[in-house]
């Protein structure tokens, strides 16, 4: 997983770009990096590290500019390296670009570039983005964005700018999340709400096969073969803090203090009155439906399995329904029997998790009902589940 994000306005690209990163920062941070059109000219800076050492970079180097993407990474084509580390930049210098996803063709699209003549700088699957978009550039960059992006196979949230279109930046999705905040005389993009909600709460979530191309004043929303696409601005409903580490070290050590009030917070409204059955709204599910369940698949990556093997041992012990627990990666390897009264639930904090939304839509397609355990409301898995509860 990687965050991406950008900014074009009036702001300092490389202040909005840091701050909305150190919102992405659980999505990746084996290395960072931010290129800005500066004087009509592309300025990279690329560290290997956590965020902490690209603001330090940029405090030797500052690049001052209105328009800028970023990038967290975490490598899974190329060692975390300089090299490998986004943006990724063509030949000559004139285009940038940041990816979070992984590109299924890069071997073979490689082999094509590199027969043509470009050179390649990166070990990533990443880099050949940047060379597509610079070999059918003619002066259009989203013409020749929208061409390249129909070359790629595999799961893909991009953004991209042009030393040559200052006023401009440009973003498309398949599978990977991206969102565009909606302001006034700025606009950003970025993998999650979370990263742009200190700035507005007004985000445009964009679908698979999606792009936008946003100017200061403007954004266009098409499919991948240009065709408008009408999309009304989702409100953000938590508020701008919500994602703080709240004084703490890092988040392993505020997550471990915060547990009690974790606990307080799921029941409140869910488990009102001791005498009363507990409501869980957002399941929607009957409960005649609740009670014809025979199979509990939880599924999910990381601390979140942890939290599904504890889960699966109090499914069985309290409510005495057979439970399994995957790790999702595993799962569609295993080609697991689900039957009509399976049960899915689905564990992932950011709603993010790749694997996880893998696994949720296999699981789904078997004909699972699926229901997911996530801390951002409106996540990708949140929106693909049959039901979910947020904390
Ligand atoms: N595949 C890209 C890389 O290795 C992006 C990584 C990701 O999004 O996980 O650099």
């Amino acid at each position: 997983m990687c965050g991406i994000v950008g900014y074009i306005g009036t702001r300092q690209a490389t202040e909005v770009c840091l701050a909305g990163l150190k919102r992405l920062e659980y999505r990746g941070y084996d290395s960072a990096g931010i290129a800005v059109i500066v004087d009509g000219e592309l300025e990279v800076v690329k560290v290997v590290g956590k965020l902490a050492a690209l603001a330090d970079e940029l405090e030797e180097t500052p690049l001052d500019g209105t328009l800028g993407i970023g990038h967290t990474r975490w490598a899974t084509h190329g060692k975390p390296s300089k090299a490998n580390s986004h943006p990724h930049v063509s030949g000559d210098g004139r285009i940038a670009l940041v990816h979070n996803g992984i590109i299924e063709n890069y071997a073979e699209l490689r082999d094509r570039l590199q027969e043509e003549g470009f050179e390649f700088a990166s070990e990533t699957d990443t880099e050949v983005i940047v060379h597509l978009v610079d070999r059918y550039y003619e002066g259009d960059l989203a013409a020749a964005f929208r061409r390249a992006v129909q070359d790629l196979e595999g799961a893909f949230a991009v953004g991209i700018v042009c030393a040559d279109a200052p006023d401009q930046m440009i973003a498309a999705r398949r599978f990977s999340p991206l969102v565009v905040g909606i302001g006034d005389g700025e606009n950003w993009i970025a993998s999650d709400m979370g990263a742009v909600r200190e700035w507005t709460d007004q985000v445009y979530v964009i679908d698979d096969d999606e792009m936008a191309v946003i100017t200061r004043d403007g954004i266009e929303l098409t499919d991948l073969e240009g065709n408008p696409v009408a999309r009304e601005p989702y409100t953000v409903p938590w508020p701008a803090d919500a994602a703080e580490k709240g004084g703490h070290k890092h988040f392993m050590h505020k997550e471990i203090h915060e547990q009690p009030r974790a606990m307080r917070e799921c029941l409140l409204g869910r488990l009102t009155d001791p005498e009363k059955a507990i409501t869980l709204e957002g399941l929607n599910m009957t409960e005649e439906e609740i009670g014809s369940l025979r199979k509990v698949v939880f599924t999910a990556c990381g601390t979140a399995f942890h939290a599904g093997l504890v889960g699966r041992f109090l499914m069985e012990k309290l409510a005495r329904i057979p439970s399994e627990c995957d790790l999702a990666a595993e799962l569609r390897a295993r080609d697991p029997v689900v039957l009509d009264d399976t049960l899915a639930i689905i564990v992932s904090q950011s709603g993010e998790t790749a694997d996880t939304l893998v696994a949720l839509r296999e699981l789904k397609e078997k004909g699972a009902r699926v229901v997911s355990v996530v801390n951002v409301v409106d996540s990708s898995i949140a929106r693909e589940s049959d039901g979910w509860t947020a904390r």
